[in-house]
């Protein structure tokens, strides 16, 4: 072969080299092939108050430790921002407490998980409320199939918790005008007692009102400063306590006979 012809033939290799790359197929990715479904008709909106309760009780109750059921289901269906005062409506499901006028507060979500959860309810129970406040901590006591006897010492905030305990529905809810540190001798023995305003000492007559096998949780310490949140479990007539941790509560006031 001449080395003309030589030239041709190693031109016409590299070619049909080349052409044999180019027409290898690519590899084929299988796609999935898109479901077929029909538009979804159109449906209202999710309740934004709803979720933002769903995401309270998940980022601030859940994610810190509270795990009962029926606590975590109350939490999410009790609306909190009905029982805040309209201009902080839009606060009501952040995790601090909130002025209700008066000088007192609404507590903290995360707390009244936190203390509902500790008193251990069974349905039924007869629950004992020291400071009604707004009457939030009542509707989810209620909520978790408490029969709850709550006292307020404000007369104005007892009867404008009770119009709205009673306008919600929870007929289970009873309110009274009292002076807590001495309890609601008329319905005792409690099967739970929760004090939600912090006393310095441990009311005896609270101690008295509990039922054998009771549950009492509390928050003793000095006024305007860290208290400590104490549990207390009636066995045999004693109190065997467990230390809760700290909490800021507004003070227990009354008690003077
Ligand atoms: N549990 C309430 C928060 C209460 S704040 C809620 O869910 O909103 C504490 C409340 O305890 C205040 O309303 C205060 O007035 C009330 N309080 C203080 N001392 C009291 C007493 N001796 N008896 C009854 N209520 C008292």
């Amino acid at each position: 072969m001449s080395r003309y012809g030589a030239a041709i033939l190693l031109l016409l290799i590299v070619l049909f080299c080349a052409g044999s790359v180019r027409v290898e197929a690519p590899a084929l990715v299988p796609v999935a092939a898109a479901p077929v479904t029909p538009a979804p008709a159109p449906t209202p909106g999710p309740d934004p108050t709803q979720q933002a309760r769903d995401e309270m009780v998940h980022e601030q109750i859940a994610a810190r430790g509270v795990a009962d059921r029926d606590v975590l289901r109350a939490m999410t269906t009790v609306e909190r921002h009905r029982f805040v005062p309209g201009s902080y409506q839009n606060l009501a499901y952040e995790d601090h407490p909130l002025p209700i006028g008066y000088g007192q507060t609404i507590s903290q979500p995360y707390i009244v998980a936190l203390m509902t959860e500790a008193l251990k309810l069974e349905p039924g129970d007869r629950v004992l409320e020291v400071g009604t406040g707004s009457g939030y901590q009542a509707a989810i006591l209620a909520e978790v199939g408490a029969e709850v006897y709550t006292v307020e010492i404000i007369p104005e905030l007892a009867a404008q918790a009770e119009k709205l305990l009673r306008d919600l529905g929870y007929a289970q809810v009873h309110v009274k005008n009292l002076d807590g540190y001495f309890g609601w001798a008329e319905h005792a023995p409690y099967d739970a007692i929760i004090v939600t305003a912090a006393p310095d000492h441990l009311p005896q007559p609270l101690a008295g009102q509990l039922a054998e096998g009771g549950r009492l949780i509390v928050p003793i310490g000095p006024q305007g400063s860290v208290q400590t949140l104490w549990l207390f479990e009636k066995q045999g007539g004693e109190l065997a306590a467990t230390n809760l941790g700290a909490v800021r509560f507004v003070p227990l006031t009354g008690g003077e006979p």
